[in-house]
C-alpha cells in the first residue's frame, strides 16, 4: 500500500497571551527546524512577515537574523504567512489583520511585498497563508497571479484554505479538513488514528511555533479537540514548562509513525 503523503506546516509568530519574541517566535522556531533537519524529515514554516501586535520590539531585526540562521538547512521550506495587522506597505492603511478588509489590489500588493520580502533572502514562495485561514472572494485568484498554491491541499482538490472562523461542527467535519489534525491539538496516536482513517491520500498538518514552550490548545484553540478525545489530558497540561506537551506529542508522533508517511514541503 501507498504511503499518504503528510506536509508538515508550523505557523511562526507571537502568540496574543504571550507576546513575547524570543518565547513564541526565534527559539521555537530554531528548535523546530532542527528537529526537523537532524530527522532529515521535509517540513514547511510559514513565517509571519508582521509582528502582529503593537509594542513588540526589534521584530524585523530577529525576523532578518532567523531567515539569514535557516539559509543553511536543506530539509526546512520557508514560505511567508501574513498577519496584515501594522505591515509597513507604503500606501496601505493596515489596520485590520485579516484580509477580507482589503480590496483586492490592496491584496494583491501585500502579496506581492511578501514575495519581494523573502526573495532578498534568495527564498521563492510558492505558497501562502493567511492569517486565521481566511479569505476574500478574490484570494485565489491573486494567488494564482502571483504563482502560489494554497496552503492546504484538501482531499476534494478545492484547495480552499480552511477556514477557521466559519469552523462549525467538527466531528462530521473532520475527515475533510486536514490541517486541524495536528499533535498540536490531539494525542500522537489519536493523530495517526485520525490521518489513516482520512479518505485524502494527501494530508497538511498544522502547528505552531508558540505552542513549543507553552501549552496552548485549552486556552487559544476554539475547538479544542483535546477536549473531545481524552478528557484527561486537560489535568495533566501544564501551563508553561520548558517544553510543552504539544511539543512533546509531535516528536511522539515523529518518533512512532515516521516510517507510515512520505513527508513532502512546499
Ligand atoms: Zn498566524
Amino acid at each position: 500500500m501507498n504511503k499518504k503523503i503528510l506536509y508538515l506546516t508550523f505557523d511562526c509568530e507571537i502568540w496574543s497571551k504571550n507576546k513575547n519574541l524570543s518565547e513564541d517566535f526565534y527559539f521555537p522556531t530554531i528548535t523546530i527546524a532542527n528537529f526537523f533537519e537532524n530527522k532529515k524529515i521535509p517540513i514547511t514554516l510559514f513565517i509571519s512577515l508582521s509582528q502582529k501586535f503593537p509594542q513588540i520590539n526589534n521584530y524585523y531585526e530577529t525576523l532578518d537574523r532567523l531567515l539569514k540562521k535557516l539559509k543553511s538547512y536543506k530539509y526546512i521550506s520557508i514560505q511567508p504567512h501574513l498577519h496584515f495587522y501594522n505591515l509597513p506597505i507604503k500606501g496601505i492603511n493596515t489596520k485590520s489583520d485579516t484580509m477580507k478588509n482589503y480590496t483586492s489590489s490592496e491584496l494583491s500588493k501585500m502579496i506581492n511585498w511578501a514575495i519581494k520580502f523573502l526573495k532578498k533572502y534568495d527564498y521563492h514562495p510558492t505558497t501562502f497563508r493567511p492569517a486565521g485561514y481566511i479569505t476574500n472572494k478574490n484570494y485565489y485568484n491573486i494567488l494564482k497571479n502571483h504563482n502560489l498554491q494554497s496552503s492546504n491541499l484538501t482531499e476534494d482538490k478545492s484547495h480552499k484554505e480552511y477556514q477557521l472562523s466559519t469552523f462549525q461542527n467538527l466531528n462530521r467535519r473532520l475527515r475533510s479538513i486536514q490541517s486541524i489534525i495536528t499533535p498540536e491539538i490531539i494525542p500522537a496516536n489519536r493523530v495517526h488514528k485520525e490521518f489513516q482513517k482520512s479518505l485524502s491520500e494527501i494530508l497538511v498538518s498544522n502547528f505552531h511555533s508558540f505552542s513549543v514552550y507553552h501549552s496552548t490548545t485549552l486556552s487559544w484553540h476554539p475547538c479544542s479537540l483535546i477536549k473531545i478525545f481524552n478528557n484527561n489530558i486537560r489535568d495533566k497540561i501544564i501551563k508553561k514548562q520548558e517544553e510543552s506537551y504539544e511539543w512533546k506529542q509531535m516528536k511522539k508522533f515523529i518518533q512512532k509513525y515516521k516510517n507510515k508517511y512520505s513527508f513532502k514541503n512546499f
